[in-house]
């Protein structure tokens, strides 16, 4: 009998280390609405009140990043949009704006400006600024030609320390193309901040991970772009984000036809030859812009501008259905449809 009475007293402890003990764990968050979209936190290898903790610093950023950066509801965004629009200059003070026009202009100039955050008044022009898309018919020839010539773009956006102006009026800024992506960035180093080395932030499909799921990589679902299930599977460790823009989430409809809110400013219409595109890179915001600037680039031209982007890790899907990727890309991705 003694001896059982060890082996159980021995078994009861370890219960009760394991139970003190939450590092093997894995935390999901509650997913939060925030951003427009819906943002998912997991978490691996903390204590559940530290990943508890680090969610609600999380979720707070997100609060302020929205509150700054929204396009279209009174924001620091829409006091300088209104400003550049009267061709004056602001001083910008929060840092994450200024870095957002800055990397902008960069990536803007990368992508030969198919990624091009100062389209916002075409934006407006096809009511894709509003929840709610209109349905009646989209804008005319003309109203787009107007809006062609006007060539708002990024080379038009002066910085001069943290003051901002544009030398065209017709600038108007939104960074709905590359916003998510940075913030998966900034809440990542957050949580690194934190102490936190293994996590996930997922802000509707623009993700961020750093570090690995216990001993195995996070394995990531790339939403097939009907908008119905999973294309394919990719496994990440270490720090790397995984962006999918696509058509299927947003679009407005009219006579049968589905208008994509991914705009082309050479033309001022929607694209249309591919239906979705998924980058893979160490950086956020990096492979947000590049998954949008690539959805213009189109079947023929995305492997040239991805080269000129920087980005290796790359699969698109056209119009017809018909997944392409880079050999790099073929090396990592399962196809699971
Ligand atoms: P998602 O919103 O699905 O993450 P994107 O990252 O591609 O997709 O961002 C699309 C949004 O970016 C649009 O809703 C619009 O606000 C803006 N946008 C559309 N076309 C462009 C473009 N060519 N360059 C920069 N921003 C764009
Ligand atoms: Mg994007």
């Amino acid at each position: 009998m003694k001896p059982l009475f060890y082996i159980s007293l021995g078994y009861l402890t370890l219960t009760l280390l394991a139970g003190c003990n939450h590092s093997n764990q894995l935390y999901q968050a509650n997913p939060l609405y925030t951003f427009g979209t819906i943002v998912e936190i997991s978490i691996w290898g903390v204590p559940e009140p530290t990943a508890r903790q680090a969610v609600n610093a999380i979720t707070a950023d997100f609060e302020t990043m929205h509150r700054t950066w929204h396009a279209w509801q009174p924001s620091a965004l829409t006091e300088l949009n209104q400003a550049l629009a009267k061709g004056e200059a602001r001083v910008i003070t929060d840092r994450s704006l200024l870095s957002l026009i800055e990397q902008s202009k960069f990536f803007a100039k990368r992508s030969e400006g198919l990624f091009n955050p100062a389209i916002g008044q075409l934006i407006a022009l096809w009511g894709f600024q509003s929840d709610e898309v209109p349905a009646g018919p989209p804008p005319t020839s003309e109203e787009l030609a107007k809006w062609v010539r006007l060539a708002p773009s990024m080379e038009d956006v002066v910085i001069d320390q943290n003051r901002v102006s544009s030398s065209n009026p017709a600038v108007q800024l939104d960074f709905g193309a590359i916003a998510k992506g940075y913030a998966v960035d900034l809440a990542i180093d957050k949580l690194r901040q934190l102490g936190i080395q293994n996590a996930i932030v997922n802000a509707g499909g623009n993700l961020k991970a750093m570090g690995k799921k216990g001993d195995r990589p996070w394995s990531i679902g790339i939403r097939h772009p009907s908008g119905q299930g999973v294309l394919a599977h990719v496994e990440v460790s270490g720090e790397e984000s995984v962006i999918t823009s696509g058509c299927y989430e947003r679009f407005r409809e009219y006579q049968g036809v589905r208008y994509c809110h991914i705009l082309d400013p050479r033309t001022g219409k929607p694209v249309t030859d591919l239906v979705s595109v998924t980058v893979i890179a160490c950086s956020g915001s990096l492979a947000d812009a590049a998954s949008t600037a690539l959805m213009v680039a189109g079947k023929q031209e995305w492997q040239r501008v991805a080269n000129q982007m920087g980005v290796k890790l790359v699969m698109v899907v056209d119009d017809t259905r018909k997944v392409s990727m880079t050999p790099e890309m073929e090396e990592r991705v399962v196809l699971i449809w």
